[in-house]
């Protein structure tokens, strides 16, 4: 009968855990993270749905777990993710851009840093938080999907390319925690669905990234009740009217495709303003162009505060990170990168950016991809 139950408990762990997550990483994850007391955790710059999934999730996980757990973003998180906190959450979530002293002082004092969905200290994407974390020097740990983490900046890494999100991985590494023994149902309900948003919104809803183990990790915490519909609710359906109607004016009037089969669109500040958009609302609007059979990679700019964002997605055969890092001073995954346009480093101004895009991405397919294009 024990022998049953041990037997049962084993199958169970071993199915429910993943084989990415080396054992000896876990058990110093535990050593570092049971000697600290006060913790902060932080991901990059305007966060996005798995970085703020993924560190709600953990910080659910930490003061569950009775420790204190502070988020730290560079700067706010938009407003259509402040579902994944409550009220009482919100008062641990500062940004660095808002409060530099708080969040410089609690890096400085914390006993552990926990890095999240980003993998350098860089401005680009830490902004005011590059320095404070560059120079605290407590213990760091990294959990990260994107390419060539800088590995000598951390304690310990959790780095994995090959999977969909942040909060994915996190889930694997919860599922390989004694506290868990790799029953999803020992996650609160909280922590659950904060890991399945981070997920959701990275893969574009199971549209992109989507590995075995993702679907594996969306049906456990389904069965752990995690309420999807609500989630999809929050994520999807409750923008304002303006954001499609904005969506539908770029489609149909500003939209280039170039004959190398990349679709631009370029979105300024004016246009932000009338539309009243505000950040985070034009989250997905790069990937409607590769909807379009011949479209190869779809690029959006938007402009900024002295500079112009760029989002880059592209299709199988094509990537968005050799394009970015080449050209637009970013990075990313291969399919999935971002980057900026500086004036004048790059571009005069915002006349300049369509001109910029025609030249780069011509010479980027031509050099990468052959004349034919192939
Ligand atoms: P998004 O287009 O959603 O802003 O970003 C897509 C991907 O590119 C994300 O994985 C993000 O981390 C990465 N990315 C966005 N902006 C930058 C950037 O300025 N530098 C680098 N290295 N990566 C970026
Ligand atoms: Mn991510």
């Amino acid at each position: 009968m024990i022998c049953n139950i041990i037997c049962n408990f084993a199958i169970h762990f071993f199915m429910n855990t993943m084989n990415i997550i080396d054992r000896e990483d876990i058990g110093r994850l535990c050593m570092l993270a049971g000697k600290a007391e006060r913790m902060v955790i932080t991901a990059h710059i305007r966060p996005d749905g798995d970085a703020m999934g993924s560190c709600t999730a953990l910080m659910r996980f930490l003061r569950e777990s009775g420790k204190e757990a502070y988020i730290i973003f560079p700067d706010r998180y938009p407003d259509n993710l402040a579902f994944l906190a409550d009220s009482t959450e919100r008062d641990f979530i500062l940004s660095a851009e808002d409060e530099p002293a708080r969040a410089a002082g609690l890096v400085a004092s914390c006993g552990l840093i926990f890095c999240l969905d980003f993998n350098k200290f860089e401005d680009s994407r830490c902004g005011a938080l590059r320095k404070p974390l560059a120079e605290a020097a407590c213990d760091k740990v990294l959990i990260d999907h994107h390419l060539f983490p800088d590995r000598d900046l951390f304690s310990l890494v959790f780095s994995e390319t090959e999977i969909s999100s942040t909060a994915e991985l996190l889930f694997w590494i919860l599922m390989a925690l004694p506290q868990t023994g790799g029953d999803p149902k020992k996650l609160s309900p909280g922590v659950a669905a904060s890991l399945m948003a981070g997920m959701t919104t990275d893969t574009n809803n199971f549209a992109n990234s989507v590995f075995p183990s993702t679907l594996r990790m969306a049906s456990m915490l389904l069965e752990a009740g995690v309420d999807r519909d609500a989630l999809l609710g929050h994520l999807y359906n409750e923008y304002p009217e303006r954001r499609l109607r904005l969506l539908g004016k770029l489609l149909y009037s500003e939209m280039k495709i170039t004959e190398d089969g990349v679709a631009y669109m370029i979105l300024d500040r004016k246009t932000m303003t009338e539309y009243g958009l505000r950040e985070g609302e034009t989250e997905g609007f790069v990937n409607e162009p590769l909807s379009i059979g011949k479209v190869r990679m779809s690029i959006f700019i938007k402009e900024d505060n002295g500079y112009f964002r760029v989002s880059i997605r592209s299709k199988k055969g094509v990537s968005a990170n050799r394009c970015a890092k080449k050209y637009f001073n970013g990075g990313g995954h291969e399919l999935a990168s971002g980057g900026r346009l500086y004036a004048p480093a790059d571009i005069k101004d915002i006349s300049e950016a369509a001109g910029y895009v025609e030249r780069v991405t011509h010479a980027f397919m031509t050099e990468e991809y052959g004349p034919d294009g192939k």
